[in-house]
């Protein structure tokens, strides 16, 4: 066993999954870190007495990742590369009885709101005056708000709410004070996550309240971008978009998963949406907001799901031409209402139909960018990259979207600002510009 000098209460952060799980990770630090502990996000230097995995249990390939990063880890463990190994997140609230009789080196597994727990097994407190303050992984110019947890859907598919549970809201008072803490760490852009973005209020309101927390939210100084991730299309209040329309701070930008085109499959779904009324719906948000970027997100491979069905989706997608789009396979997962339908769509099939989707859009695309050239637009910097400085526009959200590159060679732009960029070329995914 080759033993290393572990830093005493140092603790290293890794996150698998989504960007609630992020916002998560970002709480635990910050906890830790004004209980005393050194805390770091994957870390690079393996020198933490102490690893906190925060998994993912969305679908096969993620808990898959979830379950050999907590072996390595436990293998790091026997090596002596790790004194105190704790799991939490989805993963973990999910499968933990399982869990705890497979893997034997973790000290101690959590569920996703179990936070208060783990830290007193670290022999540290919940500090509740800390609400609104949070250490932040992404770069400093931009952050993930999570303005609610949990999910009162019940999609087919979805063992999400399995996982976080029913959907609570977090007070708007308290989100302006997180976003008034952000802005003065120095971000600029907010990123709206939830479960299910368009319920935001109805349980501690009684009401949708989304609009209302836009308007607070954008009288916070500092925040120049507010961008919406996660919204659903069944009930979608039209009042978000008005909002979106008569606020310049929120991103003429919006994420709705729509996860099919059929109504058969939609059904089978339990989405509660049909193709005809999505497509109204779009055709009501772009009448209000003719350069509203629609970013969405198919499933392909669903039970039942027939080549007829892919024709389908792909005839609607070249309808309505979404300007971003990502594609999941289907995954068969136990507990949730599909789980009882045949999965009879093959693996080998399932990913076919997501390379032909994917394929389809990649056009599509394309013709969308060749658009913007000639255009000017409004461009945050988020990196540099090789020769290039790596930007998004308002129409973009950070490592999902279009990037807008400009050549580092003689132009002076700085990581974290806007800048204005004329748009000189296009390709499938990224544009090309010139500071103007
Ligand atoms: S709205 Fe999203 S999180 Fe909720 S059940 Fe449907 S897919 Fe899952």
């Amino acid at each position: 066993m080759k033993t290393k000098t572990l830093k005493k209460n140092k603790v290293n952060v890794i996150t698998l999954g989504c960007s609630k799980n992020l916002f998560d990770s970002e709480v635990t630090m910050t906890q830790l870190e004004a209980n005393g502990f050194e805390v770091e996000h994957e870390a690079k230097q393996d020198d933490s007495e102490i690893v906190i995995i925060n998994t993912c249990g969305f679908i096969d390939n993620a808990k898959e990742e979830s379950i050999n990063t907590i072996l390595r880890y436990a293998e790091a463990k026997k090596d002596g590369q790790v004194d105190k190994l704790y799991v939490t997140g989805c993963l973990s609230e999910r499968y933990k009885e399982g869990l705890e009789d497979e893997i034997k080196e973790v000290d101690a597994f959590f569920g996703t709101r179990e936070l208060p727990k783990l830290l007193k097994t670290l022999n540290a407190d919940y500090k509740h005056e800390l609400i609104g303050e949070r250490i932040i992984t992404t770069p400093s110019h931009y952050a993930f708000l999570k303005i609610s947890e949990g999910c009162d859907r019940k999609c087919a598919f979805c063992a999400i709410p399995l996982m976080r549970g029913k959907h609570i809201s977090t007070p708007i008072e308290e989100l302006v004070v997180q976003a008034k803490n952000l802005a003065k760490q120095g971000v600029k852009e907010l990123i709206l996550i939830a479960q299910e973005l368009t319920f935001y209020g109805l349980d501690i309101y009684g009401e949708r309240r989304l609009p209302e927390l836009l308007k607070e939210l954008s009288k916070v100084d500092g925040i120049e971008w507010i961008r919406l991730h996660y919204a659903y299309p069944t009930g979608f209040p039209m009042e978000i978009i008005h909002e979106m329309k008569d606020n310049p701070k929120v991103c003429n930008y919006l994420d709705i998963p729509l996860q099919h085109a059929s109504d058969k499959m939609l059904k089978a779904m339990k989405r509660g949406a049909t193709r005809e009324k999505t497509t109204q719906l779009i055709k009501e948000v772009r009448a209000l907001i003719p350069n509203i970027a629609i970013r969405t997100t198919f499933i392909v491979g669903f039970p039942g799901e027939t080549r007829e069905d892919i024709e389908e989706m792909k005839e609607w997608i070249a309808e309505m031409k979404f300007d971003r789009l990502g594609v999941f396979t289907y995954s068969h997962e136990e507990d949730t209402t599909a789980f009882a339908l045949k999965d009879d769509v093959s693996e080998k099939e399932k990913k076919l139909r997501a390379q032909e989707v994917m394929g389809f859009q990649q056009n599509i695309s394309l013709s969308l960018n060749e658009q913007k050239v000639g255009k000017t637009l409004k461009v945050l910097f988020d990196r540099i990259e090789g020769d290039y400085f790596v930007g998004r526009t308002e129409f973009d959200s950070p490592e999902v979207d279009n990037e807008v590159l400009v050549k580092a060679e003689n132009n002076y732009l700085r990581i974290g600002d806007f800048a204005q960029v004329k748009i000189i070329s296009a390709d499938d995914f990224d544009l090309y510009g010139i500071p103007s």
